[in-house]
């Protein structure tokens, strides 16, 4: 959980290359549905466009469907998910697993600027950001070599504000809620991206 442009997305897959298990990430789910052309992509990007979260019955229905695919039988890093109580409460019902829960604790005006930074590359979608992070060949992924990089289309200002305040009203509640449940870890998600490393590289340890 935390804050978009938090470092979830990031820390994420390389949480899941420490612990050797698969991202999933319902944002990525989503976009690539969203790419497709036909009524159902363009709602799904309507919602994300404007900064709404998706239908949680929606997004239940999938998130069962992929876990239940048999790719994540040994666990995986959930990504962006649950993002609400209602789906939280529909994960604990019809998914029979353990939850360690990570929280991402950072402040609005930096994830901002994070967000209206951040680019990617098209080929192996490594995240990179124009203030903070940059290539070690200019115009050349670090990762992979390829040239070609790409923004998110919902990374832009008015939608950014709209996508933080879903998150306070919708995703905030569940830290308490997660707390309860425990298993439960903070990050200070304020530091640069080796220092959030370290501290995800200690949890890591303790999942
Ligand atoms: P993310 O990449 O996690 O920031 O998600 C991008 C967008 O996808 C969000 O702003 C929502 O519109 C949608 N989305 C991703 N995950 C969920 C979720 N669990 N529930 C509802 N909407 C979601």
């Amino acid at each position: 959980m935390g804050l978009p442009g938090s470092g979830k997305g990031t820390q994420g897959k390389i949480l899941s290359e420490k612990l050797m298990i698969p991202h999933l990430s319902t944002g990525d789910i989503f976009r690539k549905m969203a790419s497709a052309d036909n009524e159902d992509s363009r709602l799904l990007s309507d919602y994300m466009i404007s900064g709404k979260l998706v239908p949680s019955d929606l997004v239940n229905k999938i998130v069962r469907k992929v876990l239940l695919s048999g790719d994540y039988n040994d666990g995986c890093i959930l990504d962006g998910y649950p993002r609400n109580l209602k789906q939280a409460e529909y994960f604990i019902e019809n998914i029979d697993t353990q939850i360690s829960s990570v929280f991402f604790e950072v402040g609005d005006e930096i994830v901002v600027k994070r967000i209206m930074g951040r680019y990617s590359c098209q080929s192996c979608g490594a995240i990179y950001n124009k203030y903070f992070d940059s290539l070690k060949i200019d115009g050349v992924c670090d990762n992979c070599r390829s040239t070609e990089f790409t923004s998110r289309s919902d990374d832009d200002e008015k939608t950014v504000l709209a996508r933080i305040k879903e998150y306070k009203t919708e995703t905030l509640p569940l830290v308490e809620y997660y707390k309860r449940k425990g298993r439960f870890f903070t990050v200070n998600a304020g530091g640069t991206k080796e220092e959030v490393i370290k501290e995800i590289s200690l949890i890591a340890k303790k999942i």
